[in-house]
């Protein structure tokens, strides 16, 4: 198959792409009318990403699985289930297995398996991967996102924020970045198109959580982790999702004063390590019998909930609610491996294994979104969004045309169309490409590659443990390994899989025995 026509019929049904085009024209024409009769820019959508770090799948009151699970009633985020009531519920939405892919391919639109940001970043040419007995990682793009051609080690592309800044968007960054490596241009949200940069830079981690710890910044040269910017709030009793609170209610104050549109990319910290006790919420769970990690744990979830409810409020205090589109997510699935400070490795139940993982404990997480006046408030989707279809749904939302990207290819599809209550294709495929060595062990974790299409899941072992082969609609845990009972089913995943890896040139390990890559999955 001709490489365009296979990623036409990866990305997208034939019906799916004239629905899509039919809905773009009425959109299209639509905003035309609005910009006729109004003053244009200032009517535009404001739209807020909520992001959270390291969030699971069941973290949250809200279930996003067929039933209640008692992981449901351990947390509380009632403004969840406000964004949830008022919204729309996405139950098949996926991220990468850890930060860095996640974040780089909502800002570029590209899946990571093209723009080689396949594992986390931090520090300048040093790849931050752990060793593994018989793979060397690739060449991948450890420096990380970068808004200029040449640094090497880095993808060079232009970061959604820049497209709407040049549409007239106030551009708000707010919280954890994580997008470029320490000392390049992309470790800093005012080289990647904001305009307003509240406590972001290279680091994936806050130093501390507390005010009375300076929120870990110590202000010397080898200061990693310190959470920038906020040294007004250094010596208080503040919790850092409060300080990145309010200070992104100062932010988009001032956009609505100013009378632009704007885009808050509202990214907390939380519920990444290393934990700390919010007082505010943490009292709750020690006499539901937490022990003090799960407590601190859950405490971190009702305290960015708590963000997400004054953000709202403050949406709807300044008389813009009704023209914000408002999406949550997490940036991958539940940290549940032991030795790294997360709660125990049965916290993402029913998903198998957690943040890392191909298995879907690893890559399934909470999505919401709100949008009154186009979206269905209290409708549930079923459909999948991958992450990197934030970028071209984005784009579309803030009215955007041709947002093209550097090197041309967008692996995004907008899932707009879902917004406004439409069907994906049941055909279309997701990808990840994971060739890297996080360092835990356990279920699903290890360098992968793997696909979804319909209700079957394929995984591909780099590193020789073999195929595992999953039908999610009868056995949502992957506890049934269906590879050797299904070949028809394998081939077709993994010939679809290998075919999209080589049409992006994915990189993968390399043996250190042979010295020569792993091949991608074939027939
Ligand atoms: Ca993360």
């Amino acid at each position: 198959m001709k490489r365009r026509a296979f990623l036409k019929t990866l990305a997208a049904g034939a019906a799916w792409a004239v629905w899509r085009s039919a809905a773009g024209e009425a959109a299209g024409a639509k905003a035309e009318e609005a910009g006729a009769a109004a003053a244009g820019a200032a009517r535009r959508p404001n739209i807020v990403v909520f992001i959270v770090d390291d969030m699971g799948w069941q973290d949250t009151s809200e279930p996003f699985w067929t039933q209640a699970t008692p992981l449901n009633r351990k947390y509380r985020t009632p403004n969840m289930e406000r964004l949830a009531r008022e919204g729309m519920k996405f139950t098949q939405a996926y991220a990468c297995p850890v930060c860095s892919p996640t974040r780089v391919s909502l800002m570029t639109g590209l899946n990571a398996a093209r723009h080689r940001v396949t594992n986390w970043t931090l520090q300048k040419d040093k790849p931050p991967d752990a060793s593994h007995p018989i793979l060397r990682p690739p060449d991948w793009n450890y420096n990380g996102l970068c808004p200029e051609a040449g640094l090497p080690h880095s993808v060079h592309a232009t970061p959604l924020p820049a497209f709407l800044r040049q549409a007239g968007y106030r551009t708000i960054h707010v919280g954890k970045a994580h997008w470029g490596a320490r000392g390049t241009p992309g470790a800093d949200p005012l080289r990647l198109g904001f305009d307003v940069n509240i406590a972001g830079h290279a680091a994936g981690a806050p130093g501390h959580y507390l005010g009375t710890k300076n929120f870990g910044r110590t202000g010397k040269a080898d200061d990693v982790w310190g959470v920038p910017g906020l040294d007004k709030y250094h010596g208080q009793d503040i919790f850092l999702s409060e300080a990145l609170t309010r200070e992104a209610k100062a932010a988009v104050s001032e956009a609505v004063s100013a009378g632009k549109p704007f885009y808050l990319y509202m990214s907390h910290y939380a519920v990444h390590v290393p934990f700390a006790p919010d007082a505010r919420f943490i009292e709750r769970y020690r006499q539901a019998g937490l022990d003090q990690k799960e407590a601190m744990y859950a405490a971190l979830i009702e305290g960015m909930d708590k963000s997400l409810g004054d953000i709202l409020d403050h949406l709807a205090a300044l008389g813009v609610a009704d023209n914000t589109a408002v999406l949550f997510v997490s940036d991958n699935g539940g940290l549940s491996v032991h030795g790294r400070g997360g709660p125990p490795n049965t916290h993402n139940l029913p998903l198998s294994s957690g943040k890392g993982s191909a298995r879907e404990g690893g890559i399934r997480v909470p999505m919401l979104a709100r949008w009154p006046g186009v979206i269905k408030a209290g409708s549930t989707s079923g459909q999948f969004v991958m992450i990197e279809d934030f970028f071209p749904t984005i784009v579309e939302i803030a009215g955007v045309r041709d947002a093209k990207q550097v090197g041309g290819a967008i692996d995004g599809i907008s899932f707009v169309p879902l917004l406004k209550g439409g069907q994906g294709p049941a055909d279309r495929a997701l990808v990840w490409h994971y060739p890297n060595n996080w360092g835990p062990t356990g279920p699903g974790i290890g360098a992968f590659s793997a696909i979804r299409q319909g209700d079957w899941k394929y995984i591909y072992y780099h590193d020789g443990r073999g195929e595992e082969l999953f039908n999610l609609a009868d056995d949502i845990g992957e506890t049934k390994n269906l590879a050797g009972e299904k070949p028809d089913i394998r081939s077709r995943l993994a010939r679809t899989l290998g075919q999209y890896l080589t049409s992006v040139n994915a990189q993968t390990p390399i043996n250190k025995k042979t010295g020569q890559p792993v091949a991608v999955p074939a027939e």
